[in-house]
Order: structure tokens, then C-alpha cells, then sequence
């Protein structure tokens, strides 16, 4: 099957200056207050946030607002630009997630009897037989109900303007659920706090006007090209996210190929999460083959963020040592292609309120 091929090709891909800054404080801007569930995890990705930041000698350095269990808040003497990280919730704001649970216990039942149909088993995504792969009687609705939960995830807020990152405590709760885990809800993810350390960085890259796409041109052969290949279809709000993204991933990059003595195995394998990040939301979005589900697995949420796989296979591709690495984005952007020219694109409500 074509999902199980691209998922070992997955898993073996890899064994300036800010404007001047207003004082704000992000809780009065957003009318939230401090949030405490998460401050541990939070405290151990802006370590991991701030050593690669210091590693490339970047002008930011991040601060948590709150001491974490040792009194430390992670400020550094050397700092040159301190960027404050809150973690923050909606007032009166008490969410239990108990339908987010119910709907992942939902998706995990079903994911452990899921069918294939023989008959099918080589349709492609593009092709309307794709909609009869799987036997099991209604798994669009169940996996539908988790990608919006997934679709409308904001973990973090900034103000290019300000030095703060806001991280919102109930979205980074639901990311911990879907991601914080295996697929199968089973074991815990280790090293979840990287993926926060990535969203972090990408904050920072919104922040760092001076990085542009250009910075990234050292990659292996072919791969810069596929990058901006990516970058040039997007419309001006999502290339500055697909430009941040590109920060993040090529920050870690050089981490974790450098070769500071002091840098642990751990500690380079950041470099791990951003293709892991692309696998986990592809494995969500792989069973809701309705016109619907396709258009979520490959058009844009909103028309200022770009698909999180897309962006996720776009990032693999910065980290890769591997030359002409284009296979999933060449694929994944032919499909979105074919798929924005089917008339259920435009008819079908579902794909209709996404963006391509
Ligand atoms: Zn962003």
C-alpha cells in the first residue's frame, strides 16, 4: 500500500534585527490569565529553545514569566534581545476536554479494526475509488471530528512588535493529547517537549525580520529549490509562516550537525521531531478518504496558515542530508493540485471553506 511505502521512506529519511519593541503585556492585550498545567513542559522546551538559539549566536533569548520548580527562569547574562514566554489561558476558562478525549477514544477504536478493501487497495487519493479503501462503516465523521480539533489548533501567539511569546495553554493541552502520545493513545511520546521547542522557534522566526529564505540556500543539492518551490505557490501570510518555519528548521539544522563536543545525542535529536511531526499528522489525516477528509489532508486551514503536513514534509526538507529530497513534497503538492481541480473542490462545502 502506497501509505505504508511513504511511511518507512518517513521513518528511514533520518536515523537581525526586530523592530523597535513596545511594552506590552499579553495579558491585558488578550484578556487572559497565567496558566500553570503545562509551565514543566513549557520550562524544558525553552531550555531546548534557548540553547539552539545560542548555539547560532542569535541575537534572542527566551524567558519563561514564571520560576520553574528549580527558581529558574532560564535568563541568560549574555542575553541580547529577551524574549518573554507566557503561558496563558482565557479567564473563567476551565475546559475539561472531555470531548476531545471521547472523540480520540473514537478514532483509536476504530484505528484498531481498520479494514482495507482489496478491491481498492491502489486507488490514489485523486482517484473517486480512494473513497471505498477502507471497509469500516463511517471513519470519516470519527476522524473528521479529530482533525478540527487538530485544524484549529493555536499554540502560540506573538506580536511582531513586542518581545513576548504567548503560548495558549488550552491548544498546547489538546496538541498534548494528539501528539503527546503514540497514534494508538498508548505510550507517551518522549521528548514531546521538542515539538514545543520547534513551535518556539518558529515564534522567534516571526520576530527576526532579518532571516529570509535566501538564508537557507546551503542545503543539499536540489532541496533549497524544493523549498521555494513550496514558498512561491503561497499567498504573502503564508509565506511568512512557511518563512518562520523555515527558521526554525534551519536553526535546528545546524544544531544538530554541529560539532560542538558539548552537544549530547538528546540534545541533536531535535532534528528527528520535524520529520516526526509530518508523519503523526499524516497518520491522523490517513483514514478520511471522503471529499472532505482528502481536502483537509492537503488544502490549507485558513488562508493564513498553510496544511500542517505540508508544512511539516516542507520543513523535512531543510533538515535533510540528502540531495533532491522532493519525493513526499512533489507528491503531496501534485495532489493538492489535481484534487483543487475536481468539482467537489468547489461544490463540496467541507473543501469549499478550505484554502488552496
Ligand atoms: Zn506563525
Amino acid at each position: 500500500m502506497r501509505e505504508v511505502i511513504f511511511i518507512s521512506t518517513l521513518i528511514f529519511l533520518f536515523v537581525g534585527c526586530n523592530p523597535k519593541a513596545r511594552t506590552e503585556d499579553p495579558r491585558e492585550v488578550l484578556g487572559f490569565t497565567d496558566a500553570t498545567t503545562m509551565r514543566e513542559l513549557a520550562s524544558k522546551a525553552i531550555g531546548i529553545a534557548n540553547k539552539i538559539l545560542e548555539n547560532q549566536e542569535q541575537n534572542f533569548i527566551l524567558k519563561a514569566s514564571w520560576k520553574d520548580e528549580q527558581g529558574n527562569n532560564h535568563e541568560s547574562a549574555k542575553s541580547v534581545k529577551t524574549v518573554e514566554i507566557y503561558l496563558l489561558r482565557p479567564k473563567n476558562y476551565y475546559p475539561t476536554f472531555v470531548k476531545e478525549e471521547g472523540n480520540l477514544n473514537d478514532f483509536r477504536a476504530e484505528l484498531e479494526n481498520i479494514e482495507i478493501n482489496k478491491e481498492h487497495e491502489y486507488c490514489g487519493d485523486t482517484e473517486d475509488c480512494v473513497e471505498n479503501l477502507y471497509s469500516n462503516f463511517g471513519i470519516g465523521p470519527i476522524v473528521a471530528n479529530v482533525l478540527k480539533q487538530q485544524g484549529s489548533l493555536e499554540i502560540a501567539k506573538t506580536n511582531p512588535l513586542s518581545n513576548y511569546i504567548a503560548l495558549i495553554d488550552g491548544d498546547l493541552q489538546k496538541f498534548q493529547m494528539l501528539f503527546g502520545q503514540s497514534i494508538f493513545g498508548e505510550q507517551d511520546m518522549p521528548g514531546f517537549e521538542n515539538f514545543i521547542a520547534i513551535v518556539l522557534l518558529h515564534e522567534i522566526g516571526h520576530l527576526n525580520r532579518s532571516f529570509s529564505i535566501q538564508d537557507i540556500k546551503e542545503l543539499p543539492k536540489g532541496n533549497f529549490e524544493g523549498y521555494v518551490k513550496y514558498f512561491n505557490l503561497l499567498n504573502p501570510e503564508k509565506k511568512e509562516e512557511a518563512r518562520a518555519d523555515a527558521y526554525a528548521a534551519h536553526l535546528i539544522s545546524k544544531y544538530a550537525r554541529s560539532n560542538k563536543s558539548d552537544l549530547t545525542l538528546d540534545d541533536r535529536r531535535i532534528i528527528l521531531y520535524i520529520p516526526i511531526q509530518a508523519m503523526y499528522t499524516y497518520l491522523y489525516q490517513l483514514l478520511d478518504k471522503s471529499e472532505g477528509g482528502r481536502c483537509r489532508q492537503y488544502f490549507d486551514p485558513t488562508k493564513t496558515h498553510p496544511n500542517l503536513q505540508l508544512r511539516y514534509i516542507a520543513m523535512s526538507l531543510i533538515v535533510s542530508d540528502k540531495s533532491n529530497d522532493l519525493g513526499q513534497l512533489s507528491r503531496y503538492l501534485g495532489t493538492r493540485e489535481s484534487l483543487s481541480k475536481k468539482r467537489f473542490a468547489t461544490v463540496n462545502m467541507e473543501c469549499s471553506s478550505l484554502d488552496f
